[in-house]
């Protein structure tokens, strides 16, 4: 891979004394989608945060576009193009569709608004439909589409997306996890999604990460831990829904594993 659009490189974080990364490295390439999938409290959702600065990280770098952002406040890394949807989606239920695109907006250049507008809508045409609906009445989907559709319109070169298909019906997730194939295919946006639907996500994903208790034990392509048996036993045949406490599928490097790369 040429140099990867995030590089993230032995990072540690912690929860007061907790450690919650353990010495993490993933990589997402230009162009590429990457899937970090783990059970319940095994440190996506850290992982995601961290790269956005909060917690922040202890050891280890973070490289966006060859920029060093480990120590950057969290205001300047969203000036970058990089983009979040995080995990519950957190748009602003009292406000409209309309206004929370523009809080997403925000940062980007108000030149372009109009043009940013239409381009989501043509993503998403269900939300034009809905332009003055406050978001707190939208279905679980919609308010998914409302949360991407948001991070979109800073127009990022990387969108980070916390648990996309969470409290979906499956047909929702599906058509979720279309979108976000279709915007990598035509656009060529970059994704690294976190996601306890281990399935879908590896099907969609290039390549793909294992998360257990705060370190990668495993990567590979999406193709190859689809098919890898310790995956379909941990996280494909019933395994996903398991805790991190007792998931533990792989060597971690508590007791001296190290990440293995399927073959
Ligand atoms: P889930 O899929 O359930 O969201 P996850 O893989 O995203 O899980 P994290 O939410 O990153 O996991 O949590 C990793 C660990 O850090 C867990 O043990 C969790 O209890 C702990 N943790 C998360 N947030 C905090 C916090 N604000 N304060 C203290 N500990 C936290």
């Amino acid at each position: 891979m040429s140099t990867p659009l995030l590089s993230v490189r032995g990072v540690t974080a912690y929860y007061g004394n907790i450690i919650a990364l353990k010495g993490v490295d993933i990589d997402v390439g230009e162009g590429e989608i990457v899937a970090l999938i783990g059970a319940n409290g095994a440190g996506k959702s850290t992982l995601m945060m961290t790269i956005f600065g909060n917690p922040r990280a202890r050891d280890g770098t973070i490289q966006f576009d060859g920029i060093d952002i480990t120590r950057l406040p969290t205001h300047e890394i969203a000036r970058l193009a990089i983009a979040q949807s995080p995990e519950g989606r957190r748009i602003f239920p009292r406000m409209t569709i309309f206004e929370n695109l523009q809080m997403g907006a925000a940062l980007a250049d108000h030149a372009r608004f109009r043009d940013d507008l239409d381009r989501v809508f043509a993503i998403f045409p269900r939300l034009k439909d809905r332009l003055h609906q406050r978001g707190g009445t939208l279905s679980g989907g919609e308010q998914q589409m409302l949360a991407i559709a948001r991070a979109l319109m800073t127009r990022p070169r990387l969108l980070l997306l916390d648990e996309p298909s969470l409290g979906l019906a499956p047909l929702v997730a599906k058509q979720i996890f279309e979108v976000i194939a279709e915007l990598n295919r035509n656009e060529g946006l970059s994704v690294f999604l976190v996601e306890q639907n281990a399935y879908h996500a590896l099907r969609l994903a290039h390549r793909g990460y294992v998360l257990v208790n705060g370190a990668i034990t495993m990567a590979g392509t999406g193709a190859e831990l689809l098919v890898s048996p310790k995956v379909r036993a941990a996280y494909l045949e019933g395994g996903a829904r398991r805790t991190a406490s007792t998931a533990t599928p792989f060597p971690s490097p508590q007791t001296g594993g190290e990440t293995s790369t399927v073959q």
